[in-house]
């Protein structure tokens, strides 16, 4: 895209400090629902759910823990089976020998160092082996106490395409946008750009004429 067209984009739409709470009120608008797809009853489901949840979609990381969550209640009941055995159980979530392998090194964790409870802050939660920043970071909003912006890949493109970062590290992102979006806001705001980005902000073709936010998007087609 030539510059000056960019540019003109930018100038037209104004700055991204005054169109951020516009954007996050007509998507919550538009998407009351917005919430976590993941399936849990509690805060161990919760944590378990969203480790199974790398590199799978959350229809089939659902379907693997509606039979998971009936065998394993405790933390203690993912080490009361061999490896093999939980593999088994996780197979089709994919990437399963890591998984397992994480998933009881965790709980030895949870056991050792937190009592058996999952921990809520930040700083904790990226201790526990196979829990990265993206994991902690939906665990602790799920958790009510989000303490960063969850960036996955819908959450970078529509950040890029609404002119809210130029970044590409997920970490720069996430920093940029903990500078814009307001605080009691980051929790539900991934959501939202993720519900955004199946529906209407779609990677290939987005549906700019469709879209709740196109006079604020510079990136607008329409
Ligand atoms: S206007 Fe188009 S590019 Fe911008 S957020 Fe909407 S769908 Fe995405």
């Amino acid at each position: 895209m030539p510059r000056s067209y960019v540019h003109e984009a930018r100038r037209r739409v104004g700055p991204k400090r005054a169109r951020i709470v516009p954007i996050v009120e007509r998507l919550a608008a538009e998407y009351p629902e917005a919430t976590i797809a993941l399936r849990f009853r509690n805060e161990l489901e919760l944590l378990v759910s969203v480790m199974l949840s790398a590199q799978t979609t959350d229809v089939n990381v659902n379907r693997v823990t509606e039979r998971l969550f009936e065998k394993y209640k405790r933390p203690e009941d993912y080490l009361a089976v061999t490896q093999e055995e939980l593999e088994r159980d996780i197979f089709a979530t994919g990437f399963f020998r890591q998984k397992a392998r994480a998933l009881r090194a965790t709980m030895v964790m949870l056991l050792e160092e937190f009592g058996g409870r999952v921990p809520h802050s930040l700083e904790e939660l990226v201790r526990l082996p196979g829990v990265a920043r993206k994991t902690a970071n939906v665990v602790a909003a799920e958790l009510g106490d989000p303490q960063g912006i969850v960036v996955d890949t819908h959450v970078r493109r529509l950040s890029q395409r609404l002119g809210l970062t130029k970044q590409e590290d997920p970490v720069k992102i996430e920093r940029d946008l903990q500078r814009l979006v307001p605080r009691e806001r980051w929790g539900l705001f991934p959501h939202l750009l993720i519900w955004h980005g199946r529906r209407v902000c779609i990677a290939r073709a987005p549906r700019c004429e469709d879209c709740a936010v196109n006079d604020l998007c510079p990136a607008s087609r329409v």
